[in-house]
């Protein structure tokens, strides 16, 4: 049997639609290479809505399947057996390769599809002789028929050069390619919220920076380096990042000498908006993204959101306000960062975190305690002694 074995991955339809198509099918072209670089030679390539990934080398493919998983703009991958363009090649596919996967399952179908329109039998036809085949095969073990909703689907596709036989489906990221959503800058913290939030944008295509806030000496080096741990496993989905931080101590300093406690949270809040907003133009990014879930702490009332807003000059997004904990909790492990969110390490704002926050500030309020301060010679000073680093995975 002369076959070898090929990814086959498939994107999303929004990706079919539209005049961006070459677009977006560029760029995750381009993201699938630069993934895949590492792991040796491969040969990566389009038709008709799949990317086909293979290599010489076996071991390479495997290695890849989990690279791919995270790849966005990819809705499932499969791994196919690489045939001869003959029923005998193919059958004999089915027969070694496939039917023994559909073992247990409750039921199947094939289903065919032929982009090469010179190939003798036609699309049902053909599915039609696999579909017996694999009874045939399996005899008492083969799992039953059913067209309309199957667990698993024999597939083959009659491409240009090749057969393709597959069945196990895997799932992909899912989302649109990295990069095709313009660049947002991502308030960083160390907590569970704001890696979930970061990865939600780049799930959607955007660019992500990282922008964090410290308070050295009240937060440590070490409380640093975790956020950036944090930055490093958002790399495994994206590309390398760059991640800035500014330094808060002065003014959290000043702030507490003069202000009410109750607004602590929200002054600095506002501030570090502002900074943002800042380092977010400089780095042509579009929009500030943070991990804010509504109601989940003081600072996250309608009100005090409110308050944050007014001084953003750009849109905020926060794809987590509607979600519960638990569930983002949920995307937390499943990406890999909830083991290093959940190390203790103390962080900016909970560090001057004042014992009574205020829920509902009024804006009059929060303006006549910024006004004490010149918050704005303040935060030029902050500004100037930003922090640099690209991240890398
Ligand atoms: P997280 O789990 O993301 O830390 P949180 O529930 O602890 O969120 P807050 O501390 O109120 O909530 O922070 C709300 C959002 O503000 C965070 O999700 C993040 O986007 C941003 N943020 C908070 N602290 C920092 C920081 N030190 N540096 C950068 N951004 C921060
Ligand atoms: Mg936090």
């Amino acid at each position: 049997m002369t076959e070898k074995r090929s990814i086959l991955l498939k994107y999303g339809e929004l990706i079919l639609k539209g005049d961006n198509k070459s677009y977006f099918d560029a760029q995750l072209l381009r993201q699938i290479r630069k993934k895949l670089k590492p792991l040796g030679e491969f040969r990566v390539f389009t038709s008709q809505s799949t990317v086909f990934v293979e290599s010489e080398d076996d071991g390479a493919l495997e290695a890849a399947l989990p690279v791919l998983q995270r790849v966005f703009g990819i809705v499932s991958l499969s791994i196919a057996w690489r045939v001869e363009k003959n029923m005998d090649a193919i059958l004999e596919a089915v027969e070694k390769k496939i039917a023994p996967q559909l073992v247990g399952a409750r039921s199947f179908k094939a289903d065919a599809r032929r982009s090469d329109k010179k190939f003798p039998l036609k699309s049902p036809e053909i599915a039609r002789e696999v579909g017996a085949r694999v009874l045939s095969t399996l005899g008492g073990r083969a799992p039953k028929v059913d067209v309309h909703h199957p667990q698993e689907t024999c597939w083959v596709e009659i491409r240009e050069d090749f057969a393709y036989v597959h069945a196990k489906k895997l799932p992909g990221a899912g989302g649109m390619p990295y990069g095709t959503g313009g660049r947002c800058l991502l308030m960083l913290s160390g907590g569970i919220d704001s890696p979930v939030a970061g990865w939600r944008m780049a799930k959607r295509g955007a660019f992500v920076d990282a922008l964090h806030f410290e308070s050295f000496p009240y937060t440590s080096e070490r409380a640093k380096e975790k956020v950036m741990d944090l930055a490093r496993k958002l790399c495994a989905y994206t590309e390398t990042m760059n991640f800035a931080s500014i330094r808060m101590t002065d003014i959290q300093l000043r702030m507490q000498e003069v202000c009410r406690e109750e607004l602590f949270t929200i002054l600095l809040r506002r501030s570090m908006m502002r900074l943002a907003c800042r380092v977010a133009r400089r780095q042509a990014c579009g929009a500030i993204v943070t991990g804010e879930s509504l109601g989940q702490v003081a600072s996250q009332t309608m009100a005090a959101l409110a308050t944050t807003d007014a001084v953003a000059d750009l849109p905020v997004f926060r794809p987590l306000i509607g979600m519960d904990k638990e569930e983002i909790v949920a995307t937390s492990r499943a990406i890999d960062c909830f083991e290093t969110s959940i190390l203790p390490f103390e962080d900016c704002c909970t560090v001057f975190t004042p014992r009574h926050p205020k829920l509902n500030p009024t804006m009059e309020e929060v303006l006549e305690e910024e006004a004490k301060l010149p918050m704005a010679e303040l935060e030029d000073e902050a500004f100037r002694a930003i922090e640099f680093v690209r991240i890398d995975k």
